[in-house]
């Protein structure tokens, strides 16, 4: 793709590489240069299905930039997904840079490492939800994330939020922003209020909110907690890691815990008479016409809402006969008690 100089904010630019993905065709990554050297936040994705599995791209996107890829000395994370992510092994093989990401981005890496196990785990999670045998194998297709990541490498420093980097004149401060991945960090400089989002704050989508089943796990609490932080940050520009910078953090966080309230209202209404599986929830709430590779989106994002709920004590979980789960609807506290 056609690669030019893009400098939203002083000695910050933001590289646009592309993704293999129909309806996410885009990923940003940000340079940030100063007399200390170059330092790149995020890295794109290892595409299998092209040349060089995309690094070119990198390097024409930094070369537009008017950086050689090997004057990267620090490639920082903001989480591991592979669009974000992919690209890392090889960089650190070229460049010998370090990587920096949060301490707990070691266990993201799991599903990179072993990626039977972790399809295996969803098939578990999704069948106990009310999936069924024969679709099974067609929604859990799309967990095997290896082959878009050039070597699962792990952090040569880990990150736990509250760190600095001094940098191009600003001082940047690591924030962990749990939610989107456990292991999420955004860039904030307070000087400015430019805040890197990566994937925790987008202008034009709703991040998606996974759950794999994690015992006690809350992404949804965690990622409305993070927006919250975000708000009272009040970032004035946003840098995000998809789509073009934009205005007014704290107004986007907003809206999209709002959206999320909606969301959590529509499940309530779904099983306010009777007990429904979390597929039956997503039919219900996503509409059945989806792509399978939606469909586990969705079922992701139904399973987060609903963890949620149960961590409030608006929803009960039951288990029937066949090891399926129902959500059965709770009386609010305070309220239908008579
Ligand atoms: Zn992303």
């Amino acid at each position: 793709m056609e690669h030019r100089r893009r400098e939203p904010a002083k000695g910050v630019f933001r590289l646009v590489l592309p993704l293999p993905f129909p309806g996410l065709d885009r990923v940003n990554a940000y340079l940030l240069t100063g007399d200390e050297g170059v330092v790149l936040v995020d890295c794109g994705i290892w595409d299998p299905a092209v040349p060089d599995h995309g690094y070119s791209e990198l390097v024409a996107a930094l070369a537009a930039c008017g950086v050689e890829v090997s004057a990267v000395e620090t490639l920082i994370v903001t989480h591991p997904h592979a669009d974000h992510y992919g690209m890392a092994g090889r960089l650190l093989e070229e460049t010998g840079c370090e990587l920096w990401m949060h301490e707990s981005a070691r266990e993201d890496l799991l599903v990179y490492e072993d990626p039977a196990a972790a399809t295996e785990e969803v098939r578990g999670l999704l069948a106990h939800h009310g999936v069924n045998a024969a679709e099974l194998g067609e929604l859990t297709g799309f967990e095997d994330w290896r082959s878009y990541v050039s070597s699962p490498v792990g952090a040569t420093r880990d990150l736990r939020g509250g760190e600095t980097l001094t940098w191009g004149g600003r001082e940047w401060t690591f924030v962990h922003t749990p939610g989107h991945a456990r292991s999420h960090i955004c860039l904030w400089d307070p000087d400015q209020h430019i805040l890197i989002s990566g994937d925790t704050l987008l202008g034009a989508i709703t991040p998606h909110i996974d759950f794999r089943g994690e015992e006690d796990g809350n992404p949804l609490g965690d990622f409305l907690r993070s927006l919250e932080a975000i708000e009272e940050l009040e970032p004035r520009l946003v840098f995000p890691g998809h789509g073009r910078p934009f205005e007014d953090g704290a107004e986007r966080a907003r809206v999209i815990a709002r959206h999320h309230d909606r969301r959590l209202g529509a499940i309530l209404q779904v099983i306010r008479r009777e007990p429904h599986t979390a597929a039956e929830i997503t039919d219900a709430i996503f509409g059945e016409a989806l792509l399978n590779f939606q469909r586990r989106m969705a079922l992701g994002e139904a399973l987060a809402h609903l963890a949620y709920l149960g961590a409030n004590g608006e929803v009960e979980r039951i288990e029937q006969g066949d090891g399926t789960y129902l959500f059965k609807k709770l009386p609010r506290r305070g309220a239908d008690g008579g």
